[in-house]
């Protein structure tokens, strides 16, 4: 089997070093031939919307899949009409534009945190008086990672302005910032017959905007985490969603009165879920190629107790890093730069206690190479 990637990063690295110990192998689309995932398969470099490049990617191919959400839907449309594409264009049409998604928690009655349409400044000073401050004003379309978001703290004509000009004066959606109690997220896989497995619900820690680390299994309040897998898994039969569906929660309130406000979707194997390498019986990659080609899902069970910190800028001395009890390292292959996710590491421990020692090693290490960067 020939698996096509859009997308040469490190969730297709990733993908890839999953599927080789199938004895599946991967070609990958990117503009950039110094792509994370060149090691792990055929690397085609060009642009995602470029016919030429389109077609030699497209030769031969069982399936198709993507790393990012920002694939041009055209592309994913005239790919399809070759082989199979999954998940589905429409996945994407909704995951990467604000507004799309937000009328599709509307449309399953998922909670969302108040929020205006804004396309000019005009419709931000309305917004603004209907949704109220604190809030967020980010762009419908190629926000990721905190990128094309500006946080709204006061009202004023200046304010508005500033916060306009920050996201581009492009259409915006303007949220209630939402003061949260925890940020979690649900990974979903469903297969080409419509069955879904979940992971436990994973507890997120963001910082500027960008994923810092993620831990699972972790506690919730009664009820929670049925919440969150009935909201993802709503979403994915809606969509005829075949393969790793991520969506971001943030939880406001404790104890009874917790509960999930949904943030966005990513149609795609997420930083959120690549503790499962190790710490889950059957990996979000593995899981999402065994979707993808519909074959039978793996087990989501929690294998001990495990913790990811990204690695943001600087990656990690392999010493120092595997000094750490339980520790796996993971180096994207990638050039150092600020605010990059160059590598991760997962700490996975038999027990909570050795779990919380461990990650407190690995994000001291994180932090002092983030430090540098
Ligand atoms: P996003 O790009 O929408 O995933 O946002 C990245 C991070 O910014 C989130 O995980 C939160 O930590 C923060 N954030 C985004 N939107 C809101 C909001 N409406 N209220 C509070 N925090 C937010």
């Amino acid at each position: 089997m020939l698996i096509g990637i859009l997308g040469g990063g490190q969730l297709a690295r990733m993908t890839a070093l999953a599927g080789i110990g199938l004895g599946l192998r991967f070609r990958f689309l990117d503009p950039s031939a110094e792509s994370p995932a060149r090691e792990c398969g055929e690397l085609v470099v060009g642009g995602y919307d470029d016919p030429a490049a389109l077609e030699r990617f497209a030769r031969g191919l069982d399936v198709v899949t993507c790393e990012f959400e920002n694939v041009p839907v055209g592309s994913l449309e005239a790919l399809s009409s070759r082989v199979a594409v999954r998940p589905c264009p429409r996945a994407f049409s909704t995951g990467q534009d604000r507004a799309n998604e937000k009328s599709l928690f509307g449309s399953l009655s998922i909670p969302v945190p108040e929020f205006a349409l804004v396309r000019s400044l005009d419709e931000l000073r309305s917004g603004v008086a209907a949704v109220g401050v604190p809030s967020m004003l980010k762009t419908c379309r190629m926000g990721y990672d905190g990128k094309g978001q500006a946080r709204i703290e006061s009202a004023d004509e200046s304010s508005l302005r500033a916060a306009w000009g920050a996201v581009g004066e492009r259409a915006s959606v303007l949220e209630r910032r939402v003061s949260f109690t925890r940020e979690a997220s649900m990974i979903c896989v469903r297969g080409l017959d419509g069955g879904k497995v979940f992971y436990p619900l994973v507890e997120n820690v963001h910082e500027r905007g960008i994923l810092k680390r993620s831990i699972a299994p972790s506690e919730w309040p009664g009820g929670l985490e049925e919440r969150a897998r009935e909201h993802a898994g709503a979403i994915a039969d809606s969509l005829g969603y075949v393969g790793v569906l991520a969506v971001e929660f943030f939880v406001e309130g404790e104890g009874d009165r917790a509960r999930l406000i949904a943030n966005e979707i990513a149609p795609r194997v997420h930083n959120s879920g690549h503790w499962t390498i190790e710490g889950a019986e059957t990996s979000q990659f593995e899981n999402h190629l065994r979707a993808i080609l519909g074959l039978p899902l793996g087990s989501t069970s929690p294998v001990g107790w495990s913790a990811m910190v990204n690695l943001i800028g600087g990656m990690a001395g392999l010493g120092d890093a595997l000094a750490i009890e339980g520790a796996h390292l993971h180096d994207y292959g990638k050039g150092a730069r600020p605010g990059r996710k160059v590598g991760h590491i997962t700490v996975r421990r038999a027990t909570r206690e050795g779990r919380r020692e461990s990650l407190a090693l690995a994000e001291a290490l994180a932090d002092a190479v983030n430090a540098l960067a």
